[in-house]
């Protein structure tokens, strides 16, 4: 103060103002408050936080230019599994909007979004925003324990709304851009959802089976007409036992299922177990590839975006269990 104190006896009124205008820009946005969003959002870009890559690539759909999306959890990484750094919260607390996608999927996370939200940071869960808009129910007609809707991008394609409905409410001067983006990203999602029907109804009906490390599967085996097995629960917190390794095992057997498939963030191990399993019964099961299951591939590569990944998941599956690979005209007007 003293040294403002001294500019203030040298200065005209105008100056004064001008002095006081700058020390509130830099002092607002540590205040965090509605005033600072309202700032930044006329100024500079939207600083919005991702837990996942899938939620980021929805935010960055919507939001464009406008939006920065910084994402949590990276390539390769079982989101079920992880804990925040203290850089996470750090990046939680710089954060004009945060999304999630709810659900548990990010169960160690919660406690973290939660004290955002209290601290006042709008907070936008994806997947529960998806239930909600839809009256989707789990098998005991609650809320579904199945975290994973991006599986089905046609479900997906209904988390769009509430992200545009957040950035129109931090930004409105952007509403027409992010409605327009949304609307481009719904084209995007729903060519890619029939890129994928059309390639996966080639697979024949014996071999629509998907056995995968953890229970991933479920809305995309639902979407595509595929029965799907996983290993491990819809949670990669609870272990596969000695029996769900069996049961599986017979079905492998008993049915001739001829591929069953790896994930890119869980271990091998229980879907390498089965491969074993079965061999020592006189069925071999080949190794289908590796999906992408709860996190999307590295940045750059094919796989490092969501449209990329599903393409890449329904073109594996597609080709290890007898089906047609994705048309190339749709693959092109799916990617971005
Ligand atoms: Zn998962």
């Amino acid at each position: 103060m003293a040294r403002l104190g001294g500019n203030l006896a040298s200065c005209g009124r105008a100056r004064f103002l001008a002095v006081i205008a700058l020390l509130l820009a830099a002092a607002l946005p540590a205040a965090c408050s509605d005033e600072s969003r309202d700032s930044e959002a006329a100024e500079g870009r939207i600083r919005a936080v991702a837990t996942v890559g899938m939620v980021g690539d929805l935010v960055r759909g919507v939001g464009g230019d406008r939006v920065e999306v910084v994402v949590l959890v990276g390539s390769g990484v079982d989101p079920h599994l992880h804990k925040p750094t203290r850089t996470d919260l750090a990046t939680l607390l710089a954060a004009d909007l945060i999304v999630a996608n709810g659900l548990h999927l990010e169960g160690r996370m919660d406690e973290a979004l939660a004290g955002a939200a209290r601290s006042g940071t709008p907070v936008v869960e994806v997947a529960t925003a998806i239930v909600e808009a839809t009256g989707l129910r789990g098998p005991d007609g609650g809320l579904p324990g199945d975290p994973h809707l991006w599986m089905d991008p046609s479900l997906w394609a209904r988390g769009i709304a509430p992200i545009v409905a957040a950035l129109c409410e931090l930004d409105p001067a952007g509403a027409e851009v992010y409605r327009g983006n949304g609307e481009r990203y719904a084209e995007q999602l729903a060519a890619l959802d029939a890129a994928a029907e059309a390639s996966l109804a080639s697979v024949p009906e014996a071999a629509r089976v998907l056995v995968t490390a953890h229970d991933a599967f479920g809305y995309f085996g639902a979407r595509y007409g595929f029965e799907v097995i996983g290993v491990q629960g819809l949670s990669t917190e609870s272990e596969a036992g000695v029996r769900d390794l069996e049961r599986i095992v017979d079905l492998l057997v008993t049915r001739g299922i001829p591929a069953v498939f790896i994930e890119s963030s869980v271990s091998p191990r229980n879907v390498e177990a089965l491969q074993a399993g079965a061999l020592a019964r006189g069925h071999e099961v080949r190794l289908g590839g590796e999906l992408f299951s709860d996190a999307m591939g590295p940045a750059g590569a094919p796989t490092g975006n969501y449209l990329g990944m599903i393409r890449h998941n329904v073109a594996t599956i597609a080709a290890a269990l007898g089906g047609e690979l994705p048309s190339e005209e749709a693959s092109r007007s799916a990617l971005p």
